[in-house]
């Protein structure tokens, strides 16, 4: 078997990774000079240049030909509309950057790019214009806009939204759901390729025609669920070929059949990076992973005022907890209810209760920037 990729070997060989001679250098400068302009037009040698929104480590830079480029905006098309392709389709795309990827239309199909950076009120307002049948962005974004409709300023009726580029929790998705009346998919893929799209009957289902992928079992279950990493390889791509290279985050899988009869692989959650899995020591003596997941739960239980949170975990035995409560809320019991919530969930599994400190300076995520509400940042 041929040995795995990263995206820090990837980026650090660049110029042997692909089959047209680009080099790093100055693809990066036009993927640069491109998110710094907003234009995405320009290209190289007729091919395609980008940047990943990697949250840390190596920026990810990836190159495509039109051949592939139109094959990507075609599938993703095909699979999100589940075949059923009819005139009056409005898409509108919430995405960090524009590329040549997203600037796509036909005579059936309508594609709106909405950049992230926009401030929401305008984007609103373009909204209620265009009136997508399905709106695609980060949970994050659908669930600002779930909360507009909620108050009158948002004012769509879309048939679907998609969610993609952040973790979608359980209870956002069902908000989200719940306030359009319209369900809430997902598009799970990576600058490294398409990889799950959900099928008609909701679940996420690796496009195995298009990728293959092996799971790579992570230590430390929870409640005995099982947490997997992938390693990817395309099927279609030439220019960069995407061959076992293994990506950060942390997945679990759906075994049982699904309802609408495909048989490729389901993913149940997508959980967040591996670097977004929190360490505490055990009583015993060793450490052990607590998956964002956990995390969340607990955050959900503790208290229903809290209206958003960050957690970040800078060493092992200190954990920061970042909250977002209402002005008439009682924060002092609010944190104390946070603080109680985590500790059982980090006793419950045998663990040294870390040093937890809880403020309410919670601070929402720069715009165009992804939302992790969990994640580790020890060095
Ligand atoms: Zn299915």
């Amino acid at each position: 078997m041929l040995p795995t990729v990263d995206k820090a070997a990837m980026m650090t060989h660049f110029d042997s990774y692909t089959t047209r001679g680009v080099r790093y250098e100055p693809a990066l400068n036009i993927a640069l000079e491109a998110e710094q302009r907003r234009d995405f037009r320009p290209l190289l040698d007729g091919l395609t240049v980008g940047l990943s929104s990697g949250t840390s480590g190596h920026r990810g830079l990836f190159v495509l030909s039109a051949t592939e480029q139109a094959a990507w905006a075609g599938t993703i098309l095909a699979r999100t509309l589940h075949g059923t392709i009819s005139r009056g389709v409005r898409v509108a795309f919430f995405l960090r950057s524009n590329s040549n990827l997203y600037e796509q239309t036909g005579s059936f199909i309508r594609f709106r790019y909405f950049d992230l950076m926009m401030p929401l009120a305008e984007a609103i307002v373009a909204l209620n214009q265009f009136q997508p049948t399905i709106v695609v962005g980060p949970p994050s974004l659908l669930a600002l806009l779930a909360t507009a409709q909620d108050r009158g300023a948002s004012r769509i009726r879309p048939t679907r939204l998609i969610s993609v580029a952040e973790v979608l929790e359980p209870e956002e998705r069902a908000y989200i759901a719940a306030t359009f009346g319209a369900p809430v998919h997902e598009i799970y893929q990576a600058t490294e390729g398409l990889l799950a799209v959900s099928c008609a009957a909701g679940s996420l289902h690796v496009q195995e025609d298009i990728v293959r992928l092996q799971f790579e079992p992570l230590d430390g279950d929870e409640h005995g669920v099982a947490h997997w990493t992938p390693i990817i390889t395309d099927l279609w791509r030439r220019t960069q070929p995407i061959i076992r290279y293994r990506l950060q985050d942390v997945l679990q899988l759906d075994d049982d059949p699904c309802a609408c009869g495909s048989d490729w692989q389901v993913i149940k959650r997508i959980e967040g990076r591996r670097d977004d899995v929190c360490w505490f020591d055990t009583i015993g003596g060793g450490r052990r992973p607590f998956f964002p997941d956990s995390l969340r739960r607990a955050m959900l239980l503790a208290s229903p005022a809290i209206l958003d949170y960050r957690i970040v975990q800078h060493t092992d035995d200190t954990l920061r907890v970042h909250l977002s409560v209402p002005t008439e809320a009682n924060a002092a019991k609010v944190i104390e209810a946070v603080r109680a919530s985590l500790q059982a969930t980090i006793a419950t599994y045998g663990c040294r209760v870390p040093d937890i400190h809880i403020d309410t300076a919670f601070e929402p995520p720069p715009p165009g920037t992804k939302r992790r509400r969990v994640a580790r940042l020890a060095c």
